[in-house]
């Protein structure tokens, strides 16, 4: 098996920069420009959602319903 980081164009969601997004997994993607993990949804096109880290230390977290 071959490991390669996959670099990818697209929109930060974060930064709102047009920049280079390196593939973590298949799924997360780092912005270069402000280094925010990025989700990858794939259903029709393509978009990058912010992904929020879990407290660890049992604080509130920040976003507890997520209306669209
Ligand atoms: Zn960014």
């Amino acid at each position: 098996m071959k490991v390669t980081a996959e670099v990818v164009n697209g929109k930060c969601p974060t930064c709102s920069e047009l920049t280079m997004l390196v593939g973590l997994t298949n799924e997360l993607y780092r912005c270069m420009n402000c280094g925010a993990d990025l989700e990858q949804r794939v259903n029709g096109k393509i978009t990058y959602l912010p992904t929020m880290s879990s407290p660890k230390d049992g604080a509130t977290p920040f976003v507890k319903e997520w209306n669209e």
